[in-house]
């Protein structure tokens, strides 16, 4: 390591415990050190001595996983690529922007708005989370109902390989079909075929007003849950449609103090940001109403809508306030979203587990919230037997284990339930032609 520039190398036990950890409950091991690196030079360095000694390397962006992505195991380096911060460039008249993998995302966002233009993904975390964790979790987010999940807004990538060699996949036109799509590949690798050190992201144009928005409250999940596959199949095409259940709306009110009424039971936020938008979010206001909601209120100010989907921001946190969280990430197809909340409170009642859950409503994607008691090194027996349930029922619903987070650690376990032994022998394949020693983040993802 003495060939990186001086600073770049960090050895304190204390500092270097707080890099090989995410958000997950995941206790690290004993890594050997952090490399915070500021350039492309110094991850070809970092990867081209790793190989040479054999040593794992664990990239990091800002450690917000929820999957055990970025923690590091004994004998680990951990690769923060928080340092490359640089928007190499932006370019309105081809909308898209080459990227570092440090910039936070949301810093990303605001640079497009300057011109008019957005970059569409944006996880809940966008405030903290950085592009190159997104690009390597194929990160989701509120918009994605609309405008797809990271995938859809990647054209290109530099990647460091394991031994050190730079890769350019993918291009900067808005088409291209030559060779193999290595840029699906690495998008969703979570760290373990390479290290991506820039991105070329597209850009969309920016709405021309703010989105209309809709607060609708429900007393009972099943029921939010129904209006949700109902708006879907009436083809409103919402831009956000995000779900509340009552244990996660108790937390954020014992917070904050949202005002929670006691009959609530859920509440869904939907949002429409096409030019009628205020005509849509009515019709998705009477779908409400159609399927049960107690209450339905159409924004009228940009200052409520910053505060509803201020209320959907503030879920995570809350949730972190009242124990330990195992959290999940199941996605299911959307027609069958009543079936997978019903089966999440069966898991619930039977394991007698709280579960608080969000949804990223729109795409099926469920977020149950396992709590725990604080301070235990893993999940109690009836919270993984709970979890255990709710994974094979989303399964059988025809879903999948992960919409947004990753398989990281956390979800290995149930890998094979989902991916079946050819699909399995073919990933081990593709891993060990990027990397045969087997040093990039190993035991993660696949
Ligand atoms: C409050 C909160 C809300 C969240 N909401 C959402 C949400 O709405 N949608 C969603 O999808 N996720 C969400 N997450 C999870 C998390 O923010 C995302 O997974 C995010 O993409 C991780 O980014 P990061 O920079 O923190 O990556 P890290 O946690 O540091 O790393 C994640 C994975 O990416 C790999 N990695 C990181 N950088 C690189 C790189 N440059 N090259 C190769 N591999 C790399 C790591 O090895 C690891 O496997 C949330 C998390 C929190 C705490």
């Amino acid at each position: 390591m003495t060939r990186l520039p001086e600073g770049r190398v960090l050895t304190d036990p204390d500092v270097i415990d707080s890099y090989a950890r995410d958000r997950t409950f995941l206790e690290p091991g004993k890594a050997l050190g952090v490399v915070l690196a500021a350039s492309r030079e110094d991850v070809v360095t970092t990867l081209r001595w790793a190989s040479e000694n054999r040593v794992p390397v664990v990239p990091r962006g800002a450690g917000t996983g929820l999957a055990g992505g970025a923690t590091a195991g004994d004998g680990a380096v951990v690769l923060s690529l928080a340092r490359m911060t640089a928007i190499r460039e932006l370019s309105p008249a081809d909308e898209f922007a080459v990227v570092e993998p440090g910039v936070i995302t949301a810093d990303l966002d605001r640079a497009a708005r300057e011109h008019g233009l957005m970059y569409a993904p944006d996880p809940s975390s966008y405030e903290i989370s950085t592009i190159g964790g997104n690009l390597a979790t194929n990160a989701g987010g509120l918009r994605c109902v609309k405008y797809g999940v990271t995938r859809d807004s990647v054209l290109g990538l530099e990647v460091v390989l394991a031994d050190g060699r730079v890769l350019e996949t993918g291009r900067r036109t808005v088409k291209g079909v030559t060779g193999y799509d290595l840029t699906g590949l690495f998008v969703g690798s979570e760290g373990t075929l390479g290290v991506i050190t820039a991105a070329t992201v597209r850009l969309r144009r920016a709405p021309q007003a703010p989105p209309a928005t809709f607060a609708a409250e429900f007393g009972s999940l099943r029921d939010a849950a129904a209006a949700v596959s109902a708006i879907i199949a009436a083809g409103c095409q919402p831009s956000l449609m995000e779900l509340l259940d009552r244990a996660t709306l108790k937390a954020i009110d014992d917070w904050r103090n949202i005002g929670l009424e006691d009959t609530t039971s859920a509440m869904l936020i939907g949002q429409s940001d096409v030019a009628d938008g205020q005509a849509v979010a009515e019709r998705m206001q009477e779908l409400c109403e159609a399927n049960g909601a107690s209450f339905v209120a159409v924004s009228s100010t940009p200052e409520e809508t910053e505060d509803l989907i201020g209320i959907r921001r503030m879920a995570y946190q809350a949730k972190e306030r009242l124990g330990a969280c195992l959290v999940e990430d199941v996605c299911v197809p959307r027609s069958v979203l009543p079936d997978m909340i019903s089966a999440v409170e069966a898991a619930a009642a039977r394991h007698e587990v709280q579960i608080c859950t969000v949804a990223h409503a729109g795409d099926g994607n469920l977020h149950p919230v396992f709590i725990f008691e604080r301070g235990l090194a893993e999940p109690p027996p009836n919270v993984w037997a709970a979890a255990d349930e709710v994974f094979r029922e989303a399964l059988k619903l025809g879903g999948t284990l992960t919409g947004e987070h990753g398989v990281g650690l956390l979800k290995k376990r149930w890998l094979a339930l989902e991916s079946g032994p050819v699909s399995e022998e073919l990933q081990h394949g593709i891993k060990a032609v990027f990397d045969p020693l087997g040093i990039l983040n190993p035991g993660k993802a696949i």
